[in-house]
């Protein structure tokens, strides 16, 4: 029965020349059309509400609510029609395989992106190790590891303008590549006129995890049927801390160029307290991040894409740990050592961003944008809460 609404969906859309739905895709549509008849979980989401704008389920729209899905896992555990019931109604699952393929689908360059399938947990240490190792190397050859202490002078060892023809090109190509790439998932949704007030929205909904609250506020659904806000605390402790390393770079580049004040800085100046406070953060979080991981429900979301969710926590993890130890003992005789760890793990994070689980967080952000426009839009069937 499954399989000849497949083929007489695939018919049609031959026929009217719509793009023809994959394997995931299919099978989205397939429980959305179920769920648009029941509607009980209407008040968990937003996808919900989105989904009941729509009778039909093309292939933008299925990326769309794809990627709006924040894999709560409230609406699994709510559905009388879940698995083992016939209709085996799994929408987190469904939703999290179309993402891991709408990533690859909008990847820029597009041959790159496969590489979502091959970013996983060996891949991204190996790459750190590699890159951590040739910087040794580098070091060695130019006299010893070990050195007398250098008062924190990381420039001593790689110079200011070695480090930024480094790793500024690798930046540069990880935003260029997320921001075409999310570009073109954002043509294909046709999200209508962005205004000021669906903006705002959205920068809300995107900062405070709105949609990891389970829709009650009291949280996602992890190993059981309990209710936890540990994955939001934990991805805010994440951002934050990130976001608070990204401000300490800014403010010591302002200082470098600006001002002309080189590093080292003090423990007590705004770039060491401002990366310090996010060091700690990016700590934290990825750990809390990687414990709810391993002990998630093995119904949520797509098992074939843990290696690269972990990977990319790793990154993030070693990002911190090494930046942090590098803080501590900057002016020992270890610093060179530590530097080249630290740069190697950075620099890994940075090419693996465009390509690994970071892009969820963009392709998110852009859905969420798509919502708080489409919500002030009249909807065409008048049917739902909306
Ligand atoms: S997930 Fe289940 S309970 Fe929720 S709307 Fe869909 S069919 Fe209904
Ligand atoms: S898993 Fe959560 S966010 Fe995703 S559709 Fe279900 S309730 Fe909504």
């Amino acid at each position: 029965m499954q399989q000849l609404e497949a083929l007489t969906r695939e018919a049609r859309a031959l026929a009217s020349g719509e793009a023809v739905l994959t394997r995931y895709e299919s099978e989205v549509s397939r429980q959305l059309q179920i769920c648009n008849a029941c509607r009980y979980c209407e008040g968990f989401c937003a996808v919900f509400p989105a989904m009941t704008r729509r009778l039909e389920f093309g292939k933008a729209d299925i990326h769309y609510l794809a990627n709006l899905c924040h894999n709560c896992g409230a609406c699994l555990h709510a559905c009388q029609y879940a698995p083992p019931h016939e209709f085996a109604v799994n929408v987190p699952q469904a939703m999290a395989r179309v993402r891991g393929q709408s990533y690859a689908d909008y990847a820029w360059p597009p041959a790159l992106g496969a590489l979502y399938q091959r970013n996983g947990l060996t891949l991204s240490l190996a790459l750190a190790a590699g890159l951590a190792l040739f910087l040794l190397l580098a070091v060695a050859l130019q006299g010893t590891l070990l050195h007398a202490p250098l008062a924190g002078n990381f420039y001593a060892i790689f110079p200011h303008n070695l480090l930024v023809s480094m790793f500024a090109p690798v930046f540069i190509f990880a935003a260029l590549a997320l921001g075409l790439g999310v570009r073109k998932f954002w043509r294909e949704v046709s999200p209508g006129h962005v205004s000021g007030a669906a903006m705002a929205e959205a920068a809300s909904d995107s900062l405070r995890l709105k949609y990891l609250g389970g829709g009650h506020g009291e949280g996602c659904n992890e190993a059981d049927d309990a209710f936890t806000l540990w994955r939001r605390r934990f991805h805010h402790l994440t951002f934050y801390g990130f976001m608070l390393c990204f401000a300490a770079t800014c403010v010591a580049t302002l200082y470098h160029y600006l001002l002309k004040w080189p590093a080292p800085y003090s423990f007590n100046s705004v770039p060491v307290l401002l990366g310090s406070a996010g060091g700690i953060g990016l700590l934290i979080g990825p750990a809390g991040l990687l414990w709810l991981n391993l002990r998630r429900h093995p119904q949520h979301g797509d098992a074939a894409q843990q290696p690269m969710d972990r990977g990319f926590i790793a990154l993030l993890f070693f990002t911190s740990l090494s930046g942090l130890a590098l803080l501590l003992w900057r002016d020992s005789a270890a610093m060179a050592v530590l530097l080249a760890l630290h740069l190697g793990v950075v620099m890994a994070l940075f090419a693996t961003l465009p390509y690994g689980k970071f892009a969820h967080g963009v392709f998110r952000c852009a859905a969420l944008l798509k919502w708080a426009i489409e919500k002030r839009q009249p909807s065409r069937l008048k049917l739902g809460s909306d």
